[in-house]
């Protein structure tokens, strides 16, 4: 089978992750216990999980001219996504995320650095490469406009295009009817739909919005019914990725040619290895993982 060709248009950074026994208050120092680098942001962990799971995938994004930004790009090509599009911006900073694990719970602060450079006319750059593609996926850790404006582009190229509306935020209408899918969780969900119920959203948007519901699985309507795709009961690790890696196989399988409902157990099926593992890329499953087990 041919693979399919994917583009993410979307954000990279570097986590650091440090933990500590104690979170320290304002003005005080502790000690912590270890530090660790990984390798983060919703684009590149998207990115990342389909190229594992056999999709040509092409990364569209910007790092810094730091080291973290070499480290980005060694990351992606060692997991096989290609990186001609991804730009080290002279004078920038990469997107980093300062992760605390503290007391059984984390707190977080997000840089957004070179991401907030994925602009517009920085993608438009790429349009004729994007017409090429069978699918385009993106994320909200980019600018508004830059999703607003490849929602049209798509739909002038006729290209679907797949939006995880994460974190979530309001997005217009326009960019709503423009996404071929949308994938956000249940919080993201209530902050689209402005608190509309669940089962109200998937019927105005059949074939499209898919809620991801944690351990449960997913809903989505098919225009006549709503349908439940459960997901698979396994030994949680670490959730981190689990939405990220759901959304690359669903985009994988789609863009295969796979069916809405195919498509959704695959997705299921990698998302719930994908919890298995610990930290966003480190538990995301190859294909032949995903065939193997779960089967
Ligand atoms: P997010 O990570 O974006 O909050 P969810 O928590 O809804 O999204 O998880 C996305 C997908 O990951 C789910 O639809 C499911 O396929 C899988 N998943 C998440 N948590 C579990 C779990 N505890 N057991 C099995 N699968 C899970």
């Amino acid at each position: 089978m041919e693979k399919a060709k994917i583009a993410v248009i979307g954000s990279s950074s570097m986590d650091l992750v440090v933990t500590s026994a104690k979170r320290p208050g304002a003005g005080e120092t502790v000690l912590g216990a270890s530090f660790d680098t990984v390798p983060g942001g919703k684009g590149a962990n998207q990115a990342v999980a389909a190229a594992r799971l056999g999709a040509d995938v092409y990364m569209i994004g910007c790092v810094g001219d730091d080291p973290y930004g070499q480290e980005i790009l060694d990351n992606f090509k060692s997991n096989g996504v290609h990186t001609e599009y991804v730009e080290p911006v002279t004078g920038q900073k990469s997107g980093t995320a300062h992760i605390i694990l503290a007391e059984g719970d984390n707190s977080i602060v997000v840089v957004k650095g070179a991401n907030d450079l994925v602009t517009p006319e920085y993608v438009e750059k790429t349009a004729d490469f994007l017409k090429t593609c069978d699918l385009i996926m993106i994320q909200q850790e980019i600018p508004e406009e830059t999703v607003e404006y490849v929602a049209d582009l798509c739909n002038k190229i006729e290209v679907p295009l797949l939006l995880n509306p994460a974190p979530a935020r309001k997005i217009s209408e326009k960019v709503i009817v423009g996404a071929s899918y949308l994938t956000p969780n249940e919080h993201e969900a209530d902050v689209l739909f402005n608190g509309m119920k669940p089962s109200e959203a998937l019927k105005q948007y059949p074939d499209k919005v898919i809620i991801t519901e944690g351990a449960a699985g997913v809903r989505y309507h098919d225009g006549t019914k709503e349908i439940m795709v459960p997901s698979f009961k396994v030994e949680v690790v670490d959730t981190t990725g689990a939405g990220d890696t759901f959304n690359a196989a669903f985009g994988t399988a789609v863009a295969e040619g796979q069916s809405m409902e195919e498509s959704l157990r695959f997705a299921n099926r990698a998302a719930s290895l994908s919890v298995t593992g610990f930290g966003a890329q480190g538990g995301m499953p190859t294909r032949d993982e995903v065939e193997r087990k779960l089967a």
